[in-house]
């Protein structure tokens, strides 16, 4: 494609600029900072999946700095390098059916990674992500048993946790799956601020989980 000016100017499809467009929204919102954090949606034209390139400064984002790739991470268009926690996206896109995954390491949430098993229900809107959300244990950033961790902790939920790292969320859409992220973000707050307040875990909604299941994963309850 030839610019204005006459300069070649590399042809981009709109899921490039919508991921683009979400990363400078979420790091706008304090979710993403610097180049930490990677968002992904699958092209409703070809199923491949535009996400985030490594090295990217996510408040800066082009569509020219959102990489394709197909279902097994081949690169087929962009010239710079997926996020390298790929793999993460892709198993989580499969296993749950989502279009699109974002990831971050918004700092309410890494806080409360750090200190529980679990974010109970404190309000009513987080049951838009499922429940309580688990936290996944802490390992190597896009190894496959780190994945295989946080696809499990996903699991009929539409976010997660990972110890000591961050937050992962999906949606039906991309617009959704950013929405998850900023409701996520906001749940761990009220958390974080209620805990303290109170100098202890804060009580729970009595139709929601109790206290001896707030911080534990409880049996496989759906
Ligand atoms: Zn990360």
């Amino acid at each position: 494609m030839i610019g204005p000016l006459g300069a070649v100017v590399e042809s981009v499809r709109p899921v490039r600029a919508e991921v683009a467009a979400a990363a400078r929204k979420l790091a706008a919102e304090g979710l993403l900072v610097g180049t930490a954090g990677n968002i992904s949606a699958v092209d409703p034209e070809t199923e491949e999946v535009a996400v985030t390139a490594t090295g990217v400064v996510l408040a800066d984002c082009r569509p020219e700095d959102v990489t394709v790739v197909d279902r097994s991470g081949v690169v087929v268009e962009g010239k710079l390098a997926p996020t390298p926690e790929l793999e993460l996206h892709l198993s989580a896109l499969v296993a749950s059916g989502a279009r699109a995954v974002v990831h971050t390491h918004a700092p309410y949430a890494v806080a409360v990674s750090s200190v529980a098993t679990s974010l109970p229900v404190l309000h009513y809107r987080q049951i838009l992500l499922g429940g309580h959300i688990r936290v996944a244990p802490h390992g190597t950033s896009g190894s496959v048993e780190q994945t295989a961790h946080v696809v499990d902790a996903l699991r009929n939920r539409s976010a997660a946790l990972i110890a000591d790292h961050g937050a992962v969320t999906h949606g039906p859409t991309l617009a959704e799956a950013v929405e998850h992220a900023l409701l996520l973000e906001w749940c761990c707050r009220l958390f974080w601020g209620a805990s303290r307040e109170r100098g202890a875990p804060p009580p729970v909604h009595a139709a929601f989980p109790p206290p001896h299941q707030r911080h534990t994963d409880p049996p496989e309850e759906s």
